[in-house]
Parts: C-alpha cells; sequence; structure tokens
C-alpha cells in the first residue's frame, strides 16, 4: 500500500527525522486556516499516490493565508496523472539551499534491501539514474545486519554528502532504517531531502510503500487505507480475499494460479488482435481451492464490471480437481442467477477433467461454452466480446 506524502512525513517525524510542521486540508478555507496557525510562508501540495506533483502544478508557494485560500482552490480536482486531487498538505515553506535523494527499498532481485543516495536530488531519480549513473549511490543492504552506524556512515561517503552535514544525514539515514524496519515497509524515499539556508537537513517529501503481506502485525496499516481512492471493484475484490486487478480491457478473466493468469491475459491479448483489438479486463486469481463460493465471488466481482463483454474462466485442475470446478461453475451460475447475464466460455484441463466437462455439458447453461484449448478458449472469448 502506498502512503500519501503527509502520512509519509508523519512517520518520519515519529522516527526523529527532521520535517517541518503542516496539516491537510480538502477545501481552500481550511488551506487558510493551516497557513494562518503556521504563521508566514508556506507551501501548498496536492496530495495524491503519484509522483511528479511539482512539474504537473500540484505544489505553490503561498506568501500570505489569502493566497495559500487561492492556492488550494487552484489544486483541489487537479488530475496529476490520472489520480484527482481531494486534499491538500499545507506546510510551513522552506528556503532551500541544496537537494539530495535518500531511499531504502527492497531489492526483489538481489534477495535484499538497497540503499540508493544522491546529492543530485529534486529531480525524478529514474532521471539521475538514466543521465548521470554515477552519481546515484546504490549500497546493498544485508537483511539480517541491517544499518548500523558505520553502515550509514558508507551510505552517506558513497554519496559524497558536503562534509558540514554527514553527521546530520548519517543521523537520519540510521532512523530512516529503524523506521523502514519498523514499519514493515517495501520503500521509504526522501527526495528531496534539502538543506535549509542555516544547514538544516530535512525531508521536504516523502514516498512510502508498506508491505500488505504485514498488515496483520501492523495494526496501524488500517488506517491508512482510503476506500475513496480505491476502486469499487478492487474493494469489493479484496473484502472477499480475492486477487483482483483491474485492467482496461473488455474480456473478465478467472484462473486458478497466478502464473495460469498471468499467461492467460497474454493469450487473450493476442486473440483479441484479430477481434477488434479487444483486451483483458482483470486479472483474477482465484487460488488453488476453487469452491463454489470463490467461483461465485470471483464471477460477482468480474460480472458487476461494466466493461467486461465476456468472461473466459481457465482452470488447470491440479489439487482442486476439474470435477469439482465444474460443479463450482455450475453452482456460482445459480447463485448468481438474473445477474450472471454475460457469455462465459470455459476451458478445463488437468486433473479429472472428463468428469469436469461432463459437468458443465450436462448443466448445459446457455451463456456457457465449453472450448477445450487455451487458444481455442482465449479466441472464442475475445470474439464474444468483440461481438457485443
Ligand atoms: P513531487 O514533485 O511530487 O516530488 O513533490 P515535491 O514535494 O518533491 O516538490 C517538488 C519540488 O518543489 C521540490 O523538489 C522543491 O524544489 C519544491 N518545493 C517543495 N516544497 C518546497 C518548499 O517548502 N520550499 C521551496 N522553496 N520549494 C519547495
Ligand atoms: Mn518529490
Amino acid at each position: 500500500m502506498d502512503l500519501y506524502e503527509y502520512q509519509a512525513k508523519e512517520i518520519f517525524a515519529s522516527h526523529g527525522i527532521p520535517t517541518l510542521p503542516g496539516s491537510v486540508a480538502t477545501d481552500p478555507n481550511g488551506a487558510q486556516a493551516v497557513a494562518e496557525e503556521i504563521g508566514g510562508p508556506v507551501v501548498v501540495k496536492a496530495q495524491v499516490k503519484a509522483g511528479g506533483r511539482g512539474k504537473a502544478g500540484g505544489v505553490k508557494l503561498a506568501e500570505t493565508p489569502d493566497e495559500a485560500r487561492s492556492k488550494a482552490e487552484a489544486i483541489l480536482g487537479l488530475d496529476i496523472k490520472g489520480h484527482t486531487t481531494r486534499q491538500v498538505l499545507v506546510t510551513e515553506a522552506s528556503d532551500i539551499a541544496d537537494e539530495y535523494y535518500l531511499s531504502f527499498l527492497l531489492d526483489r532481485a538481489n534477495r535484499s534491501f538497497l540503499a540508493m543516495a544522491s546529492v543530485e536530488g529534486g529531480m525524478e531519480i529514474e532521471e539521475v539514474a538514466a543521465t548521470k549513473p554515477e552519481a546515484l549511490a546504490r549500497i546493498p543492504i544485508d537483511p539480517i545486519r541491517g544499518v548500523d552506524e558505520a553502515k550509514a556512515r558508507e551510505i552517506v561517503e558513497a554519496a559524497k554528502f558536503p562534509a558540514e552535514i554527514t553527521d546530520q544525514v548519517t543521523e537520519i539515514v540510521a532512523r530512516l532504517w529503524e523506521a523502514f524496519v519498523a514499519e514493515d515497509a517495501t520503500l521509504f524515499e526522501i527526495n528531496p531531502l534539502v538543506k535549509d539556508p542555516q544547514g538544516k537537513v530535512i525531508a521536504l517529501d516523502g514516498k512510502v510503500t508498506l508491505d500488505d503481506n504485514a498488515a496483520f502485525r501492523q495494526s496501524k496499516q488500517s488506517e491508512y487505507v482510503d476506500e475513496g481512492a480505491e476502486d469499487p471493484l478492487e474493494a469489493k475484490a479484496k473484502a472477499k480475499d480475492l486477487n483482483y486487478v483491474k485492467l482496461d480491457g473488455e474480456v473478465g478473466i478467472i484462473g486458478n494460479g497466478a502464473g495460469l493468469v498471468m499467461s492467460t491475459l497474454d493469450v487473450v491479448a493476442y486473440a483479441g488482435a484479430d477481434h477488434g483489438n479487444v483486451k483483458p479486463a482483470n486479472f483474477l486469481d482465484i487460488g488453488g481451492g476453487a469452491s463454489a463460493e470463490v467461483m461465485a465471488a470471483g464471477l460477482d466481482v468480474i460480472l458487476g464490471d461494466p466493461d467486461v463483454k465476456s468472461v473466459f474462466v481457465n482452470v488447470f485442475g491440479g489439487i482442486t480437481a476439474c470435477d469439482a470446478v465444474a460443479n463450482g461453475i455450475v453452482q456460482a451460475l445459480k447463485m448468481l442467477g438474473d445477474e450472471a447475464a454475460k457469455p462465459l466460455v470455459v476451458r478445463l484441463d488437468g486433473n479429472n477433467v472428463e468428469e469436469g466437462r461432463r459437468i458443465l455439458a450436462e448443466a448445459d447453461h446457455p451463456l456457457v461454452t465449453l472450448v477445450d484449448t487455451m487458444d481455442g478458449a482465449a479466441d472464442k472469448a475475445a470474439e464474444l466480446a468483440a461481438g457485443k
């Protein structure tokens, strides 16, 4: 789960990383009130879970509370990379002498963690990595040993932070790691970390991604969930414990096992090229034990998507055999009744496939087409999606 900047900075502050005071507001009056409380110049910042807000006009300086009000008015409602701005952070403005970059992240490829630091802050770090890779220090972190003071110094030295701030930055590096571990995060990023004209180092922007797999031991994580910003179908799927991701095509996809569903997406996209370029409408993995309830829950989510024109159910019988899955599909269609109103293409293979196919053939549901091969089924589903 990604956090908003203001939430990230609250976490930073609670771990002793210097930030500037501020509060969020959802309307211009609220922004003015926060600015009055801060007293002095403020920065009004769009709170959206996307980067590059500065360039998109989502970060504006305001000298007076009145100006904070009009800046908030301009920023609220702004669309930044497809995210509508519903709240702004109004925070004390800082004069900036220099901008830096600092982050910890999960390095999946190397099965460890990685620290990245650069004195080329402010611009997007991808740009630094592409145009000036030597300016971005990358230091692997041993997950068991973590970051002690010596490691923090190594990071600061590798990035060549100026001598007069190395002690401050070393302290921030150590605390950022402490926070990263304590919160079970996969990313903690400060960009920019700034030096103000007095030489004090402050985190001016924060990006945090928490590891959803740790939610069970991070009771605070549920406070960060904001349903308003969530896709309603994804929220519904999450409530039913389904692994669902909404995509922008027309062919609904249900499969068992992430690998099978991924290849189903590819096959449907390929077949769709011959049928008006229809594409997969979602990723949905119903996992190993595809009971009737899980199948019904999955179909319910997918059929509720107005973009879906046809559904491809692609199941490989393993521990849960094809006959159980076939019974699940038949019962799911009964449970959904009239709500199931879109054509379903079902491909079954694997354990007990003959019995599975027999059950579906016998049920003879008017919406269901049985196709034996994955390619054939993908083609049929794409054709049905294009025909509607
Ligand atoms: P992002 O564009 O979404 O990464 O948003 P940031 O919070 O990083 O802000 C973008 C840029 O705005 C920063 O790199 C700074 O140059 C500038 N900025 C943000 N806050 C302040 C501030 O308090 N004072 C000044 N002078 N500039 C700021
Ligand atoms: Mn930034």
